[in-house]
């Protein structure tokens, strides 16, 4: 069933959660481990992160170094297949445009649709680490707005070649991101929103946020993309915080801000254990507030960890 299926039949806030494949020669049942734990929860879907290939470069003796392209996280299709199969419940691969031609894009939807998935959620994706900023592939796409009117074209019978007479139309939801305190890259909140826009405008049937820590900034933004005319359900992402190392990355590498009251305890924390405990309760605080406020679902990054998770949903759904 697709996402959008989902919210609208849905009279409560929903639950769902995102995991990450294994590192690349780790086995499936790390999968299994982060999403046992939350079944008594009822899920309504999951989402599985696509992770581009990195370069990396081996010693080759001689002081010769060789550039190596590898991919850490395959494996996102078939653990959604594995969800559908194994849990029954529906499964929302994320597709990025980085590293993808639009050919390799069509293959990707014509497989997900050939296995019975109802859902994509549609990114640029991140530059790879040796490049400044994002570079598409020659043939493929600059930006998610595009992705997006591809997979919509897809779902309507175009095919990327005029050759597939009488093609038959997929029939994908298409899920999109956006960030409540902003995109990285984007000049300000004004021009993200407007590219934003965009992406519903190709298609996009509902989005889902960046983490943030201060549910007014998620509020607030909802009415910013409503007064332009985003009508579509948005869908807030929270992560807990839970250990020293988080709070040194995520507002970096994320660009957020964590609000005062939550600042000023962090910097009291003297262990993992006291950043998670502080965590789990201001995402609790988080998902109840969400709820109450009428929140269409509450989506998780687990980060493969659920336990943090499980106190959180346990205690506010
Ligand atoms: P875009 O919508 O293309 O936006 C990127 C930037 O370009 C923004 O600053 C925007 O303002 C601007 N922009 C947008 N459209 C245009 C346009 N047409 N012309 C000019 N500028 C434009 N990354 C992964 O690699 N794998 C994942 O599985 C993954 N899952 C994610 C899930 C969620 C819910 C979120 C919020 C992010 C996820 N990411 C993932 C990270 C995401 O790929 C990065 O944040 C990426 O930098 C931007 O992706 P996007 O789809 O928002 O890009």
């Amino acid at each position: 069933m697709k996402v959008i299926e989902h919210l609208r039949n849905a009279d409560r806030t929903l639950l769902s959660f995102e995991i990450l494949p294994p590192l690349k020669g780790k086995d499936i049942r790390s999968i299994y481990e982060g999403i046992d734990p939350l079944l008594e929860f009822k899920p309504s879907f999951i989402n599985v992160t696509y992770h581009r290939e990195e370069v990396i470069y081996k010693e080759r003796g001689q002081g010769l170094l060789q550039k190596v392209r590898v991919r850490k996280r395959p494996g996102t299709v078939g653990i959604c297949a594995m969800i559908k199969a194994k849990y029954n419940i529906d499964s929302v691969p994320h597709l990025i445009c980085g590293g993808f031609t639009k050919e390799d894009t069509e293959d990707a939807l014509i497989e997900l649709n050939f296995l019975g998935i109802d859902n994509v959620l549609a990114l640029r994706g991140d530059a790879i680490k040796s490049e400044s900023s994002f570079i598409p592939e020659r043939e493929g796409h600059a930006h998610a707005d595009e992705l997006i009117h591809q997979i919509a074209g897809l779902n309507k019978g175009k095919y990327l070649h005029d050759e597939e007479q009488e093609a038959a139309p997929t029939d994908l939801c298409i899920g999109a991101a956006c960030y409540p305190e902003k995109h990285a890259e984007a000049l300000n909140l004004g021009t993200d929103i407007a590219y934003l826009k965009r992406k519903v405008d190709a298609g996009a049937d509902y989005l889902v946020t960046q983490m943030f820590f201060d549910n007014a900034k998620y509020f607030r933004f909802v009415e910013l993309c409503r007064a332009e005319g985003i009508n579509v359900p948005i869908i807030p992402g929270l992560k807990p915080l839970t250990t020293l190392k988080h709070i040194a990355f995520i507002p970096k590498t994320f660009g957020i801000d964590l609000p005062q009251p939550l600042a000023s305890e962090l910097v009291a924390c003297k262990s993992d254990a006291d950043v998670k405990r502080l965590g789990v309760e201001w995402s609790i605080a988080q998902t109840k507030d969400l709820i109450a406020k009428g929140a269409p679902c509450v989506h998780f990054y687990t980060m493969g960890k659920s336990e943090a998770v499980r106190s959180i949903v346990g205690a506010a759904f």
